[in-house]
């Protein structure tokens, strides 16, 4: 793999703030998918899973198993215990690995340690109240100018919104969910 073009002209010191976030399917793959992209292109990324804990993940799967070339430029940190966290059922156990896992990313984007940060399921950590909206935005408006910044999760805050510059709402025109197809293995997760 040729790692000569990280400095790109048309990159450098154009590093965006991305949310994804909507009803529909495709907002954590779609960020995956970006990490996928940006380690081709030698880029450091970090992926931060907030609310998810475990290895069952087919994702963490793949990213196992690498090259090592492209393993050394991504780092993975999961944020959160082995289920899945609603309003109803978030404890006290949940909310501490979820701000640990902010913290992590407070110290990534404020040294300057990746070139694509993704924080993944961020939105439902902010709106569940375990991560300080004000503090987010605060640490995204400082971030390193070349820095891309990924906010993955359903019900965006109106703050995140406000200082990206890019929002996606992924819209569901039809789910399977509401026919009764839960996650699934491999497609899901
Ligand atoms: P993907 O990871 O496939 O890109 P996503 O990140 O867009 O999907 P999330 O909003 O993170 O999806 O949803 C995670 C899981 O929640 C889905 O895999 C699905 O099983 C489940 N789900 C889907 N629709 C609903 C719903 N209306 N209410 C509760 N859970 C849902
Ligand atoms: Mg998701």
């Amino acid at each position: 793999m040729k790692c000569d073009n990280l400095v790109n002209p048309n990159w450098a010191k154009h590093g965006y703030i991305q949310v994804y976030t909507g009803n529909g399917k495709g907002k954590t793959t779609a960020s995956l998918g970006l990490a996928m992209r940006a380690l081709g292109r030698c880029w450091k990324v970090l992926i931060i899973m907030f609310t998810k804990g475990g290895n069952d993940y087919g994702e963490l799967n793949s990213f196992r198993n690498l090259s090592p070339e492209i393993a050394q430029n991504l780092t993975i940190v999961q944020a959160g215990l082995d289920r899945i966290v609603y309003a109803k059922n978030q404890s006290e156990a949940d909310n501490k690995e979820i701000q640990k896992g902010w913290e992590l990313a407070k110290d990534a984007i404020k040294n300057d340690k990746y070139n694509l940060i993704i924080l993944d399921e961020a939105n439902i950590a902010i709106d569940l109240g375990i991560i300080d909206v004000d503090e987010v935005v605060e640490t995204l408006k400082a971030k390193p100018e070349e820095m891309e910044i990924v906010l993955t999760g359903r019900n965006a805050n109106q703050k995140i919104i406000d200082i990206a510059h890019l929002v996606s709402e992924i819209n569901p025109i039809k789910h399977y969910w509401d026919t009764g197809v839960v996650a699934r293995k491999g497609i899901e997760y």
